[in-house]
């Protein structure tokens, strides 16, 4: 089905303000879970509504929560999301790095225990709109899905990485991926009737390699909500040897050094940790000379002849400002499945469905 964007945004709003969040919250949490959709990340977008309250309820997710310092100067600071929400503690985060870094030079913020950060671009997105480089290392404790190189049993978590460059005078390259070679909810999406996950992306505790969900999730039901801890197997880490090593350093920097926590050993509870590191490009040198040399650069990487005909080289961050433009002008597609789960939730919450009517049924 296909839904206009302003209705899909309220329709989320209203669930999140009949479960307590603030009527700010509220808006951003539909704000950036509606942002995900429109960029193509459906995996990080409002799929993730019956999941969200579900640990809204189970206290996992605390509502209306704000960031508490543990330790800063001034280049550097400790926070922690103590639950919160990541559509309020992410953009709170991302606010302390920037102002540092617009006064020192740069800045690292080591954010531990928020929740559901969501599409990390969006934060290296929001440094590069105040003309900030930005990286990110984020991890995700409690959440034991990826195997490492080598190994069938899982170790790490989906750890995305993300980098944000700025360049006068053009769109930012905003680099922004899971470790893994499908991000979790890209295998929640293929689970309720989506995209399809591509071949070998999950590994059978014997070593086979898989595209099939009930990998991951084990057993599940239409209309039932897939769980990772009931699956047998793993996602594998992306690009071998070297993705399963980058993924390992998300969970020590992220995890480790900031005081979020590792995946594993143990159970432990949902959260991210990020390591965010924010750097003024004028503090190295001419600003003008950066940008231009980043952009005589940008020109000739994206001149490589296309491997395959009418195939054309793209930056990290074009996909998905293509797709951004075309959703909002023709609605956010969802699969039916996904749009049955978040009806069931809004219902739940006493909302009228009818109420936020959609462009189109058709699958
Ligand atoms: P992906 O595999 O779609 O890769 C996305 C990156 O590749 C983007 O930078 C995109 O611009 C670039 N890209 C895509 N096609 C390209 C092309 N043809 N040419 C050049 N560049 C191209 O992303 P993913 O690994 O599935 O991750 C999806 C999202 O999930 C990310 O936003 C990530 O932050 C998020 N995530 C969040 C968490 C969390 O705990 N909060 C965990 C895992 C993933």
């Amino acid at each position: 089905m296909l839904i206009a964007v302003d209705n899909l945004e309220r329709l989320v709003r209203d669930i999140f303000r009949s479960h307590g969040c603030s009527e700010a919250e509220s808006g951003r949490i539909a704000l950036y879970l509606v942002r995900a959709n429109l960029t193509g990340h459906d995996s990080h977008g409002v799929i993730r509504v019956p999941r969200y309250v579900a640990w809204l309820r189970s206290g996992e997710f605390v509502p209306n929560q704000s960031l508490a310092v543990v330790s800063e100067n001034a280049t550097m600071a400790v926070l922690d999301g103590q639950y919160g929400f990541g559509q309020s503690i992410g953009p709170e985060a991302v606010q302390i790095g920037m102002r540092k870094a617009g006064e020192s030079g740069a800045a690292i913020v080591a954010l531990r225990h928020s929740a559901h950060l969501g599409r990390i671009g969006e934060w290296a997105e929001m440094a590069a709109e105040a003309g900030l480089v930005s990286v990110h290392f984020v991890n995700v404790a409690g959440s034991q899905l990826v195997a490492p190189f080598g190994g069938v049993d899982r170790r790490l978590s989906t750890a995305p990485f993300a980098v944000g460059f700025p360049v006068r005078g053009r769109d930012p390259v905003i680099l922004d991926f899971a470790t893994s070679a499908v991000a979790e909810g890209k295998v929640l999406v293929a689970a309720r009737g989506g995209k399809a996950l591509p071949e070998g992306s999950l590994i059978e505790p014997d070593g086979q390699l898989s595209a099939d969900p009930h990998t991951l999730y084990g057993p599940y039901g239409e209309g039932d909500a897939p769980d990772y801890k009931r699956g047998q197997g793993a996602i594998r880490a992306f690009g071998e040897h070297k993705g399963s090593g980058l993924a390992l350093m998300c969970e020590l920097l992220a995890g480790a050094l900031t005081g979020s926590g590792c995946a594993g050993p143990g159970q432990k509870r949902f959260c991210n940790g990020m390591l965010s590191f924010y750097m003024k490009p004028s503090f190295f040198g001419s600003e003008a000379d950066y940008a231009a040399e980043a952009q005589r650069y940008i020109e000739f990487f994206k001149s490589s002849r296309p491997a395959k005909p009418g195939g054309e080289v793209l930056l990290p961050g074009e996909p998905e400002r293509r797709t951004r433009a075309e959703r909002l002008k023709q609605g956010v597609p969802l699969s039916n499945d996904a749009w049955r789960a978040i009806c069931a939730t809004a219902e739940d919450a006493k909302l009228e469905v009818g109420r936020y009517p959609v462009l189109s049924d058709a699958a």
